[in-house]
């Protein structure tokens, strides 16, 4: 391990911090990878319409700074820096004062759908994703600017910069407003190859650069907390914080997943599959994103919406009697149905999804069902059509001309055997299972370590996390696995103008039921 500062005593002590969507969390650690303190604050995302997902930016800078303070109060030995992380995309209107003058509009916001829609139909779509790394999606800012352009003109006049939720909360923090390479490259306004704001984005956009951040890299250390942050945090006026990045590819480092070829793989609610690469790429056909970590760590890959949520639709629609958080037992029942559901495909598509289509019109979809399938088969279908997305995604990362070596899974369908043995046997590739850390706040303050010159190179990070076990496919169920892969992935384009179809003609339909929210 190339540990050079503060090696066996670990004084050298950095606070992750992980802007996430429902919560803040700060999260103490030593060059050792050792958790030390820990606090997370939660606060809502608001849906005062249909398809909005938005939040107030004061309420996430408070829970910054309290989970800040509690961490330090528990901490018994003095702090190196702080280091950030956020969830990808968010986009806020500022001021001339800096203020906030929209809310801060989340990746799962799906407001600007015909904006994304519109630009996707065009050849220069294709080619801003491919440039920039961020596909033309309703998540990223790209549209989210050409919505707020075209409805609400008057406010899109009067705004004087446009950030994301971290570079608002280190302007707070810091007093000075930049924004690292890694969630510029997934806004969809940044030259990936250039490492500067893409201009013809920018046009499409109606903004100018000035408008924006200063781009930095990630591993920027800043001058410091100013006096009332310090105050606000019990940490010293002037403490370095580093910019840090965007939260998936810090999974990738809390993962470990940090050398090339090793690809991080999550299902929690949603899912996602990311591939470390050296140097930025987009396949041809644009299935996949690429985001930066650092100028010669890139993550190139895919997020999912239907990850576990679809297991929590399984257990409300086909088992309501086992009530809530049944999962065990509707993993027990899928148990019961063979590999390969008895030639039943599911297609997941119950929220639309995102990789590889990145298309807003997908519905969910039981191929293959006969009067023999009982519900274990329905149920195990499900499961097994959230690991083909996976694989169909994989199949777009190594389509873009990357190798995969090694395969790091994490999030909540890790507490199921099934479940994990079946994503081996889809992906057809040995899983591993690390132990212990809290991904991107390990991420961030890796990346923190780094920037401050305690550790010599995020590398270590391989190191210091601990593998609780691998995985490897049967292969007698990879092969059955193997044969279903391309009928999965050829319903997409089949059904893709039934698809079309049903959006079209929704207004004449009976109206759709309203979803029961997951519980939190
Ligand atoms: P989030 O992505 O919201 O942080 P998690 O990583 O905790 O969430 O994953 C939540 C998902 O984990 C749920 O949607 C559910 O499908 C799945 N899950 C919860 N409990 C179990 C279990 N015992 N076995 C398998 N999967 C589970």
């Amino acid at each position: 391990m190339s540990v050079v500062a503060g090696s066996g005593e670990s004084r050298g002590v950095v606070i992750g911090v992980d802007i996430g969507t429902t919560s803040t969390k700060a999260v103490a650690y030593d060059t050792r990878g050792r958790q030390l303190a820990t606090h997370s604050v939660g606060y809502p995302l608001d849906e005062p319409q249909p398809g909005y997902a938005e939040q107030d930016p004061q309420r996430i800078l408070d829970a910054v700074l309290e989970s800040i303070r509690v961490t330090v109060a528990e901490l018994d030995r003095s702090v190196a820096g702080l280091s950030f992380g956020s969830a990808m995309h968010s986009l806020i209107g500022l001021d001339a004062d800096g203020n906030p003058i929209t809310p801060s509009i989340t990746w799962a916001d799906s407001r600007s759908s015909r904006q994304a829609e519109r630009l996707r139909a065009v050849p220069s779509g294709l080619a801003l994703h491919r440039r920039t790394g961020t596909p033309v999606h309703p998540m990223a800012p790209l549209p989210k600017l050409l919505w707020f352009a075209e409805q609400e003109p008057k406010l899109f006049e009067r705004v004087s910069h446009w950030v994301g939720i971290k570079d608002w909360v280190l302007l707070r923090l810091c007093e000075v407003l930049v924004t690292d390479h890694s969630l510029a490259s997934a806004t969809g306004l940044m030259d990936i190859q250039q490492l500067e704001w893409d201009t013809e984005a920018l046009a499409v956009a109606g903004i100018t650069e000035e408008q924006l951040p200063q781009l930095v890299s990630t591993t920027t250390v800043l001058s410091g907390l100013t006096a009332e942050a310090a105050a606000a945090t019990g940490l010293p006026e002037g403490i370095p914080v580093v910019v840090g990045a965007g939260d998936g590819p810090l999974a990738n480092l809390g993962l470990g997943a940090v050398h090339p070829g090793m690809v991080a793989c999550s299902i929690g609610t949603s899912g996602a599959m990311r591939v470390m690469v050296e140097r930025p790429n987009v396949d041809p056909l644009g299935g996949v994103f690429c985001y930066a970590l650092t100028e010669d760590r890139w993550v190139v890959g895919g997020a999912i919406n239907n990850g576990g949520i679809v297991l929590h639709w399984a257990g409300e629609a086909l088992a309501p009697e086992l009530g809530a958080h049944a999962e065990p037992e509707l993993l027990a029942l899928a148990a019961r149905a063979p590999v390969g559901s008895g030639g039943l495909i599911m297609l997941p598509y119950l929220l639309s999804e995102r990789a590889p289509h990145w298309s807003a019109l997908p519905r969910g979809a039981y191929v293959g069902l006969t009067h023999g399938h009982r519900r274990e088969h329905l149920i195990r279908a499900a499961l097994e059509g959230v690991c083909q997305q996976l694989a169909v995604v994989l199949a777009s990362v190594r389509s873009a001309g990357n190798e995969v070596r090694e395969i790091r899974a994490s999030g909540g369908f890790a507490r199921s055997g099934l479940w994990r043995q079946m994503l081996a046997d889809v992906l057809g590739v040995p899983v591993s299972f690390p132990g212990g850390h809290e991904g991107s706040s390990f991420g961030a303050a890796v990346l923190g370590m780094q920037a401050l010159g305690l550790i010599t190179s995020i590398d270590v990070a391989d190191d210091l996390v601990h593998i609780e076990e691998t995985i490897r496919p049967d292969p007698a169920a990879a092969a059955t696995y193997a044969t279903l892969l391309p009928l999965f992935a050829e319903l997409y384009d089949a059904l893709v103008p039934t698809f079309t179809s049903l959006r079209r003609l929704a207004p004449n339909l009976p109206p759709e039921p309203t979803p029961t929210p997951p519980p939190m």
